[in-house]
């Protein structure tokens, strides 16, 4: 009898290890549940979607139907998985069916947070983490005008310049002195506010919310610095935090996303993570590019020939059209010093060790067209 791998999660990650494993392995049964319906669509697409003219609908690249028969695997929409039986390799479902895997791939992504503030407009504050969520957040600035975003890092950042590219008014609340204060030092930080600006956010920045009231359908934002916010919807975008509950549950090891080694390898020799929910070797990368690498490793794995993940240096790109931007962050765990450079048009910012090696870049505006050059002097993120 053939062997079944299960993937729980029909995200970027659980399909790029399905495409990959089937690439390598005609036979192979593979059985894909998830929570939600199980169609195939780029996440990142959705912080651009009102500039880039797509909508809900058009960025449903392909339904559950098509990505069963185009990959000849057994797809399961709204079939959220209760537990994890590690012991005897079985999935419990919600519904009380269970399934036996002879390998298990956790592809569960990530949660937003959400920040616990005070008021009765809290209920009300959306999140877009999914399509299902970009879906209801379209319907939902139908005939409306202003929109408070709290959060300014990058998924915020992309959301405000899409949104006044839309002709919202768009207020940005975070209690960083910058927008993207984790990826970009003070003078970028400076620059993409400024841009952003000049294209008609509104940041208000070092306080944060305290609370958000609901008059007439309209919400009111206090902040801590004494200011108010009069909006017509509030959308939350403050950061991620890995899906590990059903592993944590099942006794798996978990920090702050599931524990995998380079094959991706919980501690259990048949369970697998990656993507958004996996911690490799201490770094949770919640990026596409990390994705592809994983998958591709972890398909050959999962046929046969155990292959480690390497990670090269992979800059990310921010979506805001009003100052484009990559970032290449250094590992949390180096010392080394920012040195920028600024000519009103662009930003170059090096980060370097002190023999001069160059650990992490942030370009913006012009200086982004030396991406490609310095992505090829930085040190590989996983070797
Ligand atoms: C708005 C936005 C913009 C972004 N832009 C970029 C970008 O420009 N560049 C970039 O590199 N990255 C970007 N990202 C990040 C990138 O999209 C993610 O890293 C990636 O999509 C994560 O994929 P994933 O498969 O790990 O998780 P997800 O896509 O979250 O998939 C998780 C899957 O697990 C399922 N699931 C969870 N729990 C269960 C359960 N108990 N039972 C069954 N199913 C379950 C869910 O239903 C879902 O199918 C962006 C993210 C967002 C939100």
């Amino acid at each position: 009898m053939s062997r079944t791998v299960v993937i729980v999660g029909t995200g970027l990650a659980g399909y790029a290890v399905a495409r990959e494993l089937r690439k390598l392995d005609a036979e192979v049964s593979i059985i894909m549940l998830t929570n939600d319906h199980g169609g195939f669509y780029s996440k990142p697409m959705l912080s651009n979607a009102l500039s880039t003219g797509k909508t809900p609908q058009s960025i449903l690249n392909s339904d559950a139907s098509h990505m069963s028969s185009q990959l000849k695997i057994a797809i399961r929409p709204h079939c959220p998985v209760a537990t994890i039986d590690v012991q005897r390799s079985r999935l419990m479902l919600q519904s009380g069916e269970e399934i036996t895997f002879d390998q298990l791939v956790l592809a569960l992504g990530a949660d937003q947070v959400r920040l616990p503030l005070a008021g009765n407009g809290v209920t009300e504050i959306v999140t877009v983490n999914d399509l299902d969520d970009y879906a209801k957040f379209r319907e939902s600035i139908t005939e409306k005008k202003r929109i408070a975003i709290i959060g300014a890092g990058l998924i915020g950042c992309e959301f405000a310049n899409d949104l006044v590219a839309a002709d919202y008014q768009v207020d940005v609340i975070d209690i960083g002195t910058q927008p993207l204060g984790r990826l970009l030092p003070p003078d970028a930080g400076a620059f993409l506010r400024r841009k952003l600006e000049t294209a008609g956010v509104n940041f208000h920045l070092g306080t944060s919310v305290e609370t958000v009231e609901n008059r007439d359908a309209r919400f009111y934002l206090k902040l801590t610095n004494g200011q108010s916010i009069e909006s017509d919807l509030v959308l939350s975008s403050v950061g991620l935090r890995s899906r590990t509950g059903l592993a944590s549950a099942a006794g798996i090891a978990v920090n702050r996303g599931i524990v995998v080694n380079r094959f991706l390898q919980t501690d259990f020799e048949n369970i697998f993570a990656l993507g958004d929910c996996a911690e490799v070797e201490g770094k949770v990368l919640p990026f596409v590019m990390p994705i592809t690498h994983a998958a591709r490793a972890l398909a050959a794995t999962l046929a046969g020939h155990a292959t480690p993940v390497h990670y090269p240096a992979m800059p990310v790109l921010v979506k805001t059209p009003a100052c484009p931007t990559v970032v290449s962050p250094p590992d949390f765990n180096v010392i080394g010093e920012w040195h920028t450079d600024s000519d009103g048009e662009g930003v170059k910012a090096l980060y370097r060790d002190g023999s001069g090696n160059l650990l992490g870049f942030a370009l913006l505006g012009t200086a982004t067209k030396e991406k490609i050059a310095l992505t090829s002097q930085l040190p590989p993120i996983l070797s």
